[in-house]
């Protein structure tokens, strides 16, 4: 077997058999990042280096544009951060250009009800994490791995299936951004939540995977899809004019944005877990956390949290879990992003030379990071919208922000131990 196996059931990606030339690019692709062959975890990365093109999205675009032209329905899309720094490659602009205003505006004449910012479920979901770490550090329950990546936790699922007790019980930003569209937003503006088609728009195809879990989203785009129906309607998004999110579970923090790169998620979670132990904002430290930024492999740090320390680890491919997996029981918050330098490097952003990606997704990191800098708001906990959600909604009602993990193979390989359970034999 020379080519990664797509198979027909996968609900992702796709292969066009007339446009393959058996070249073994994807499944090099498929090595080098995840080290395994022919399990697909729906990562996306063959797709952006197949030279032919005959590696796809599965795309469901269309499905969206009928539910815009059905005015029974109110469509909400909301737009995940890696979104903005890579949407301009389709149309002249400067590798890794920062263009959420635009972006939103493209959204609204593309003819959404509501444009929301996933910033505001990743905002969420920092909040419940930063929580559950804090909880799981005090009664020994560590190392906890993030939840948000849906392709680490099936490999998680597949693979790991004694360290699931370890994975953070947080939906991702958009499962729980999805959860809170079809309550506290149908709620608050009195729609019927089935009249609601809530539309995530993602670099990542693994979220349309993620979605059949998660049903509460009801489609999931890429970027890439965002540029075709852009094209297909005839918009200038060179010419349009900018606009901002709508209120509610609008525009989140900084930290809530940089949940698109590698090391962004941890350095979030940190800078409202300290407040929440110490009830003061963090030191200079979390705000540029460069030990833990950029695309590398294996990133670590300790971290002071006053309370008490924590080691801390970064991985980006989930070819570096396997590689580092006897040392990981040693660390106390591990983030695992299956893309390379995180979701500013997925399988559903535009397709770009193949030798120029590294410096596509260099420069896609370094303005995320910018405009955190710039952010009056750079902490989850500040989000006035955040805390809105929980003092009138979450803390009331019973919205299902937390879930549980399946184990979906036998596993037979060594490696496999429970990190969890040798902590607690100590
Ligand atoms: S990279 Fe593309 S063209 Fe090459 S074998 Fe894979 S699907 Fe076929
Ligand atoms: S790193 Fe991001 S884009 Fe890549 S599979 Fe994971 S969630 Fe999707």
């Amino acid at each position: 077997m020379n080519r990664v196996e797509v198979k027909n059931e996968n609900v992702c990606l796709k292969r066009i058999e007339e446009k393959c030339i058996n070249c073994g690019m994807c499944l090099k692709t498929c090595k080098q990042n995840n080290d395994f062959e022919n399990d697909c975890i729906n990562c996306g990365q063959c797709i952006l280096t197949c030279p032919t093109g005959a590696l796809v999205p599965n795309y469901d675009y269309h499905k969206v544009l009928n539910y815009i032209k059905d005015t029974d329905y109110t469509v909400v899309v909301f737009v995940a951060p890696a979104v903005r720094v890579a949407i301009g490659d389709a149309f002249g602009f400067e590798p890794g250009s920062f263009l959420e205003e635009k972006l939103v505006s493209a959204l609204k004449e593309i003819g959404f009800d509501y444009v929301f910012d996933a910033t505001f479920g990743a905002d969420l979901t920092i909040m419940e994490e930063a929580n559950e770490l804090i909880e799981r550090k005090r009664q020994n329950k560590v190392p906890m791995f993030t939840s948000c990546c849906p392709s680490w936790v099936l490999y998680a699922e597949k693979y790991y299936p004694n360290i699931l007790n370890n994975i953070s019980t947080c939906k991702s930003p958009i499962a729980m951004q999805g959860a809170m569209i079809k309550t506290y937003f149908a709620d608050m503006y009195s729609i019927d939540k089935d009249k609601i088609k809530a539309v995530s728009l993602t670099p990542c195809i693994s979220k349309k995977y993620e979605r059949t879990l998660y049903p509460d989203t009801d489609i999931v785009i890429t970027t890439n899809e965002l540029i075709l129906m852009i094209k297909e309607l005839g918009i200038n998004f060179n010419e349009l004019e900018n606009k901002k999110f709508d209120k509610l579970l609008g525009k989140g923090s900084g930290g809530g944005l940089i949940f698109g790169v590698s090391g962004g998620v941890m350095e979030s979670i940190l800078r409202t877990a300290y407040y929440m132990i110490n009830k003061e904002k963090a030191p200079a430290k979390f705000y540029s956390f460069n030990e833990i930024r950029g695309e590398h492999d294996f990133k670590e740090a300790e971290v002071d949290l006053k309370e008490f320390k924590i080691k801390i680890a970064v991985i980006s491919k989930l070819t570096n879990v396997k590689k580092n997996f006897a040392k990981l029981k040693s660390y106390d918050f591990i983030e695992v992003m299956s893309c390379p330098g995180g979701c500013i490097g997925g399988g559903g952003q535009p397709l770009v030379s193949i030798k120029d990606l590294p410096e596509f997704r260099k420069k896609r990191i370094e303005n995320m990071y910018v405009d955190d800098s710039k952010l009056l708001i750079k902490e989850s906990y500040m989000n006035p919208e955040i805390q809105d959600a929980y003092d009138y909604y979450i803390n009331k009602k019973n919205v299902e922000l937390h879930t549980k993990y399946i184990v979906t193979k036998n596993f037979t390989n060594n490696d496999k131990i429970s990190i969890m359970d040798d902590r607690e034999e100590k």
